[in-house]
């Protein structure tokens, strides 16, 4: 196919190609990416490059059009980009969920590869439901949550997504009904941990599962919580008979400053998401991991098998290039760059306090939030950290950065300008 000029490019994605959470016809025209390396990206409109200060929502923690990833993309092209997973295995997906017990909390022993961070939330939801069925408790099966999380767009993860004020109110007589509690208070408060208990056993003969994104909620609200109340979830999920199952989608692979967001409480959950840095941001592909006692318990049901199969499942190039951007992480002193940028971005970030209209300022580990006290007017405030060369995509009231963990100090200098002039403009 020829090159498109950008103009009618535009004018074909506005008439035919939905982007997410849109309109259709789309109401505000897309920058086109022509190309990207490193932190950049190039426009083809003939603009320039602006600095990535979203790592493509969380995942291109190498940055882009890396040598190795690449590297790792074209060697396994050229044995096999797929093929099945039902009777078939290969050295990717076996490496893959090798690296993945080994570098997860102690206890995650087995691995299922989904396509997709929510199928990922699904297939967690399905495990812990057949796990109590299995055991012949099939009335254990609402999942109870806290409020201002995010967890995907399909239906059971919608489920326990922000009920309020989140993309998927719309939905709320239709989607099944779980178990909410307050959102988690950022500071350990005994009040709080007190509610998480006692509504964990008050449900407890209807739970399968407590569900939440350890420490920091992403698209719910980019909320940061104390480590120590995931002591009270494992302690009281143990307490009374019911799965904890932390989704890491958001914050796996070191972004918070621990390789897993559970290491910071040095828990284990009985059920493990990751996806998004999964590949370093190259394909779409996630996993959930689980315990013996999970994969126990469901085989020794009267269907012992779990009922899952993606057409894609372990894609092999997917997983190739997640081994190589596993190894690429943990062959490098991730921590030392995860700290390095949230140096920057503490310094960087500071003056957005004294801005009119700034609520909140908030770092931890490769992650900065500014927090207005009024909804963000997203044209505004994309278009003035354009004009800063950074490309940033705020929502709600909140405009936030997860840079890749190779962004060097000036550029994370920049993209924390950017968002001060995001936060003053808008
Ligand atoms: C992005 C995200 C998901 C959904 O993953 P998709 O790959 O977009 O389906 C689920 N949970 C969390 C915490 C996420 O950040």
């Amino acid at each position: 196919m020829p090159d498109l000029p950008v103009s009618e490019l535009l004018e074909l994605d506005r008439r035919h190609v939905w982007h997410p959470y849109g309109p259709m016809p789309g109401r505000v025209d897309p920058l086109v990416v022509e190309s990207a390396s490193g932190v950049r990206l190039r426009l083809a409109d003939g603009s320039g490059e602006l600095v990535d200060g979203m790592s493509s929502w969380w995942s291109a923690i190498h940055g882009y059009n890396h040598p190795v990833l690449n590297e790792a993309a074209r060697e396994q092209l050229g044995r096999m980009s797929h093929v099945m997973f039902g009777g078939l295995t290969h050295e990717p997906a076996v490496r893959l969920a090798k690296h993945l017990v080994d570098m997860s909390p102690d206890g995650l022993e087995h691995v299922f590869l989904a396509d997709s961070g929510s199928v990922s939330v699904e297939v967690a939801a399905k495990m812990c439901l057949q796990y109590w069925r299995s055991l012949g408790r099939g009335g254990k099966q609402r999942l109870l949550t806290w409020r201002g999380g995010y967890h995907g767009d399909t239906w059971q993860p919608m489920s326990v997504c922000d009920p309020e004020g989140g993309m998927h109110e719309l939905w709320s007589g239709v989607l099944p009904r779980q178990v909410f509690v307050d959102a988690p208070p950022a500071e350990y408060e005994e009040s709080y941990a007190e509610q998480l208990r006692s509504a964990i056993e008050r449900h407890a003969d209807e739970l399968a599962a407590v569900i939440v994104e350890p420490v920091v909620q992403g698209a719910g609200g980019m909320r940061f919580h104390s480590p120590a109340y995931l002591r009270v979830l494992r302690e009281a999920c143990d307490a009374h008979d019911v799965l904890l199952v932390f989704d890491e989608i958001a914050t796996g692979f070191g972004r918070t400053g621990a390789l897993f967001a559970a290491d910071h409480a040095a828990v284990t959950p009985d059920v493990m998401c990751v996806g998004k840095a999964l590949t370093g941001g190259y394909m779409t592909m996630a996993a959930t991991l689980c315990t013996s006692r999970v994969a126990d318990g469901i085989s020794q049901g009267e269907v012992p098998v779990l009922a899952h199969g993606p057409t894609f499942m372990g894609n092999p190039l997917a997983a190739s290039v997640a081994c190589a951007s596993i190894e690429l992480l943990l062959g490098q002193d991730w921590l030392g760059e995860v700290k390095r940028i949230e140096t920057g971005l503490r310094e960087g970030l500071a003056p957005a306090l004294e801005l009119p209209g700034v609520q909140d300022v908030r770092v931890l580990g490769a992650i900065g939030v500014v927090q207005l006290d009024h909804a963000v007017d997203m044209k505004a405030a994309t278009d003035a950290a354009v004009r800063e060369g950074v490309w940033l995509r705020p929502f709600r009231d909140l405009i936030y950065t997860m840079p890749p963990y190779v962004t060097g100090d000036a550029d994370v200098a920049r993209i924390a300008r950017a968002v001060c002039a995001a936060a003053g403009g808008s």
